[in-house]
């Protein structure tokens, strides 16, 4: 390929006119119709009826509703938006938004700008081209999306147009969930009943509400768009399909937390400076462990919002890009053999009265929450284990879980040693009366202190406790934080309710005493999930087998962890999820499956038919004449062996391609008669996804020996290290 110059790279570097610097203090949030700026625009009365219906989940009255919309649009058209949309989480895992102008025609010829409490409160969107997983056909097109009170609207600015966005839930006209945040908003709820409930058991008083925090860290790719435009698999697919390893890695270990260049600094500096005016309150940015990749960390929220800036942070990654010339790769793994990316999701639990409840603290009795918040949620990991692997389960991901980089398909949970040395005295049964003296003996207090350095040691583990929180590893990069967030928020509101019932029934006058008692025995059954070795080692998988631990390496296998009876009990149980609404989610994920491998397999067919083996024969075909041609001058003195075998080798490895893709095209048609979709997802995972692998290694080896000047395809050394 022509190659592009590396000055000429640099000299595309985006100019940041730097005008007077504006500290981040005073801009933040500003494009957010916030809680200040909500005080601020409606009347007092309404305002309280505002605050009301957000904290009881409730809807608005009809006249409430129009004056909060009035006031919305006077604000929106301050800052320059013409149109508001409805902006929702469908089950494509990205965001949807569909746009209507607020200027509304009144009389001939005039329009006057008009925003009502109905179109705030409540949307229509044909909503049939949305993935439902069979709930809703096609010719009962009907979704509504409502008004989500507990996300700020605000505002999206993309080239001159300007807009206000609502977050909204989206569901079927039968009331049926459609979308990701549903799910999520119904499983906070039960989480915090659940928790309020077991914290009344412990005595705790005049807590009155449990949220969850969640904090994201987002990992990234950012090659230059020239490249990116050049490869159909990373625009279609996000994923490089065929490309050798360039010759440098990562194996110098000096881009992790290296200095960031230039153009990536800038390009930064302009996502934050995005981010802060949506009110998202990005906080770290680093080089991540491959080259050209990077991390950007918020302050962890409030878990729905979390979410929702999630979403807002991916997107702003990929729009900025462009801005700066460069594409934002948030696949999970977009080049083989290089690291890929995840998404480290930090959840917590605290109370309003300003306690972390995974925080171990001062008191014996902080410590007895801490201890009984901490066992419930490995309580919940060890029993639904399968399910949260379930939830972080897709065609990109599998790329990643297992492969020696991130944690494995096995859902095991650190705590370290200290933590671990004082789990197992309670099992021990060293605490015998459970005085306040023998609570504080078992060195819980001195935890707090130490226990966020120490604990966060072991990368390598898939859900670790580091210091007040649990760190879950295994969520792919590109994915929503959602599911994962909702299935950890409902299997844990399951434990603490089972705790509490057995706590109670130990009829114990004695609250600590009856607690340790659960503990032990409690203990005793979750050891299994504990880990602190290192999760990548082959002796680990070994002895999570003996430990009956799942480990489900693909994705079509993941996935049946979604409809077992147990699963679908406890989500119907916790009205998180019906039936029916989790067999339907558990369709979508396998046609998902589906369509992403179909995708790459399109994408691969295309660029070895019409790609790498012209390039391939073109060389031949140079090296045919250079061997004829020299033969012709020398005569039979000619030494021609070396490209004689060269030939000889790409005219093998050029038909190996072209086998190979007969092979898969005869495993797609092979699909088609599958008789369900989950034979079907099963079928491409046994016989498609090898042969793509096959075929992939004699491409690379076709890249190592063509011409580099016919090569057609941008390298991965480019896209790695030019930018
Ligand atoms: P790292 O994992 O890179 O060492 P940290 O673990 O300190 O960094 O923090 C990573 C993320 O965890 C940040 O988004 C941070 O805001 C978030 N975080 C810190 N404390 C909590 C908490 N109590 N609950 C949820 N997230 C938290
Ligand atoms: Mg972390």
């Amino acid at each position: 390929m022509k190659k592009m110059q590396p000055t000429l790279a640099a000299e595309r570097q985006y100019v940041v006119e730097k005008e007077k610097f504006v500290p981040v203090s005073q801009y933040f949030g500003e494009d957010t119709f916030s809680h200040a700026v909500i005080k601020e625009k409606l009347p007092k009365d309404v305002f309280k009826k505002l605050m009301q219906a957000m904290n009881e989940n409730k809807t608005l009255d009809e006249e409430t509703a129009n004056v909060v919309a009035h006031a919305m649009k006077e604000w929106a058209l301050e800052k320059g938006a013409t149109h508001f949309a409805h902006w929702f989480q469908p089950m494509t895992g990205t965001t949807a938004e569909k746009h209507d102008a607020f200027a509304d025609p009144c009389g001939p010829g005039a329009v006057i700008e008009r925003f009502s409490g109905k179109q705030l409160v409540q949307g229509e969107p044909d909503a049939s081209s949305f993935p439902s997983g069979g709930i809703r056909a096609t010719f009962e097109a009907r979704g509504y999306t409502a008004w989500d009170m507990s996300s700020p609207a605000f505002i999206k600015r993309n080239g001159i147009s300007t807009t206000l966005c609502i977050p909204t839930v989206f569901i079927s006209y039968t009331g049926q969930v459609l979308d990701k945040k549903t799910p999520l908003l119904r499983s906070l709820r039960a989480l915090n009943q659940s928790a309020l409930r077991m914290l009344k058991l412990l005595g705790a008083k005049n807590v009155k509400k449990v949220q969850v925090n969640l904090g994201i860290e987002q990992e990234y790719f950012l090659i230059d768009m020239d490249y990116y435009y050049k490869r159909q698999d990373l625009v279609l697919g996000g994923r490089t399909v065929v490309g050798a390893p360039p010759a440098k890695g990562q194996e110098l270990e000096d881009q992790y937390f290296g200095s960031i260049k230039e153009r990536i600094s800038s390009f930064m500096h302009d996502v934050e400076e995005e981010l802060y005016k949506l009110g998202i309150p990005a906080k770290t940015r680093h080089n991540e462990v491959a080259p050209s990749q990077y991390e950007i960390a918020p302050v962890f929220e409030e878990a729905n919002l979390a979410v929702d800036h999630n979403q807002m942070i991916m997107e702003t990654l990929k729009y900025v890009a462009k801005k700066h010339r460069l594409a934002a790769l948030l696949h999970e793994k977009p080049f083989a053999k290089i690291n890929g990316s995840g998404k480290h999701v930090n959840w917590s639990l605290s109370d309003d009265q300003g306690n972390q409840l995974l925080n171990p603290g001062r008191t014996p009795q902080d410590n007895i929450h801490f201890l009984v918040f901490l066992i419930a949620t490995i309580r919940a990991v060890y029993k639904h284990s399968d399910f949260l692997r379930a939830t972080v389960a897709s065609y990109g991901n599998d790329h990643r879980l297992g492969a020696n980089e991130a944690p494995p398909a096995i859902l095991s949970v650190f705590l370290g040693e200290q933590l671990t040395q004082i789990l197992d005295n309670i099992e021990k049964g060293t605490v015998h009366k459970a005085t306040n003296a023998e609570i504080i003996d078992l060195g819980i207090s001195s935890l707090s202190q130490v226990s966020k350095d120490y604990t966060d040691r072991n990368r390598t583990s898939p859900f670790a406790f580091t210091g007040n929180k649990f760190e879950f590893r295994a969520v792919g990069s590109s994915q929503s934080v959602a599911c994962p967030a909702y299935a950890l928020n409902t299997i844990v509101a399951e434990s603490l309710d089972d705790l509490a019932e057995k706590i109670k029934a130990k009829g114990s006058k004695n609250i600590n005493q009856a607690v340790f008692d659960v503990l032990k025995s409690e203990i005793a059954q979750v050891r299994p999930i504990l880990f602190n070795g290192d999760n990548y080692t082959r002796e680990w998988a070994g002895e999570a087998k003996k430990r009956n631990l799942p480990n489900e390496k693909t994705t079509p296998g993941a996935l049946k962890a979604l409809v077992t009876d147990r699963a679908l009990k406890l989500f119907e149980k916790y009205q998180v999820l019906s039936n029916e609404e989790l067999k339907a989610r558990y369709l979508i994920h396998t046609e998902r499956y589906i369509k992403d491998l179909e995708i790459e397999v399109n994408c691969l067919a295309n660029i070895c038919l019409t790609q790498v083996i012209p390039a391939a024969a073109a060389y031949q075909q140079k090296l045919a004449r250079a061997i004829l041609d020299a033969k012709e001058a020398l005569g039979s003195a000619a030494v021609i062996s070396s490209q004689a075998e060269l030939l000889k080798k790409i005219l093998d490895l050029s038909n190996d391609v072209y086998m190979a893709c007969k092979e898969i095209a005869a495993g797609m048609q092979a699909a088609k008669g599958m008789d369900s979709e989950q034979k079907k997802a099963e079928m491409l995972c046994a016989r498609v996804k090898p042969k793509m692998d096959e075929l992939r290694e004699s491409v690379d080896a076709l890249e190592n020996l063509v011409d580099d000047e016919i090569w057609p395809l941008p390298k991965f050394w480019e896209m790695l290290f030019i930018c």
